[in-house]
């Protein structure tokens, strides 16, 4: 990115010296979003909603203040994922009020949308007109956490996000063992290091399944890639997610796993991942 961009978000204009709005204050979201926690892949279909949605329900089982924003404006999983399919962000008037369950507030543009198979054609200038709002214009009452649900890769979505954060911010990467997929990890560490963000560390989702019956861990892909990489960054690793049956079931009956299975050892590698990020 170059120093000339304008770090307004503006749709209208997008170099500093064109900025409409250079002498508007940008929103100062830091005094009600303590912590901001973006979750990126360089993949789809990693696991990234789902430790997402996991992440943010261990951190409100600690007692945090928690919210989960999924700004996959082409892909929104998580009202599905949470079955909340039905429900709309409603507005008191002057902001959107999120959507709750399982004590964390949720929004995401699939809450707005009348009929949920509804596709979303928007370019990038509202895509970043809308992710502004979810960020300035929500009612999220003061958070410790905000963790942010990405699309994989590195365009507008978490560009945007991060421009529009005033306060602390840092990211997650999620990867599984494969290597194809571990060397899509390297361009969301150096998108972060270009962002100057902070990244908190990598998980291997789908890290091995343990046979329900012997126990037994099969790694069914290699083992091992996220942790390589993270050697190799110098950034921690949060550590290993088991493929989880029930973790799937979870998903498809919209409830959280590590909500209704918070005792199991696979909700202990989450709340020890929580451990390592508080
Ligand atoms: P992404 O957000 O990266 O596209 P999702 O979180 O939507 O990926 O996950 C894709 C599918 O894989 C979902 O059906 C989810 O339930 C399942 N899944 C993700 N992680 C696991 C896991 N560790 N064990 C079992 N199923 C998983």
């Amino acid at each position: 990115m170059s120093n000339s961009e304008c770090s307004h978000n503006c749709s209208s204009c997008s170099s500093s010296s064109n900025c409409k709005n250079k002498d508007n204050q940008i929103p100062d979201n830091s005094k009600y979003l303590k912590n901001t926690i973006v979750v990126m892949s360089g993949k789809g279909g990693v696991g990234k909603s789902t430790i997402s949605v996991n992440l943010a329900v261990s951190l409100a089982l600690k007692g945090e203040k928690v919210g989960l924003l999924d700004v996959d404006i082409h892909g929104p999983s998580i009202p599905t994922m949470l079955h909340l399919q039905g429900e709309h962000l409603m507005s008191n008037g002057e902001k959107l009020i999120p959507v709750e369950k399982a004590g964390i507030k949720i929004v995401s543009v699939g809450l707005l949308l009348e009929n949920p198979d509804d596709a979303i054609v928007w370019r990038g200038p509202l895509k970043i007109g809308a992710i502004t709002q979810f960020i300035n214009d929500v009612d999220w009452g003061d958070l410790d956490y905000l963790i942010i649900d990405a699309p994989p890769g590195t365009g507008d979505e978490p560009l945007s996000v991060f421009q529009t954060l005033t306060g602390k911010k840092s990211a997650i990467i999620v990867t599984t063992p494969q290597e194809v997929s571990a060397a899509d990890v390297r361009k969301s560490l150096n998108f972060c290091k270009l962002m100057n963000v902070k990244v908190e560390g990598i998980i291997e989702n789908m890290s091995g399944f343990v046979c329900p019956c012997c126990k037994t861990l099969t790694h069914i892909f290699n083992s091992g890639g996220g942790e390589k990489i993270a050697k190799e960054f110098n950034v921690p690793f949060l550590g290993k997610i088991p493929i989880e049956p029930e973790i799937g079931i979870a998903c498809d009956k919209g409830e959280v796993y590590a909500f209704t299975n918070a005792k199991s050892e696979t909700s202990k590698i989450f709340s020890e991942i929580v451990d390592k990020i508080l």
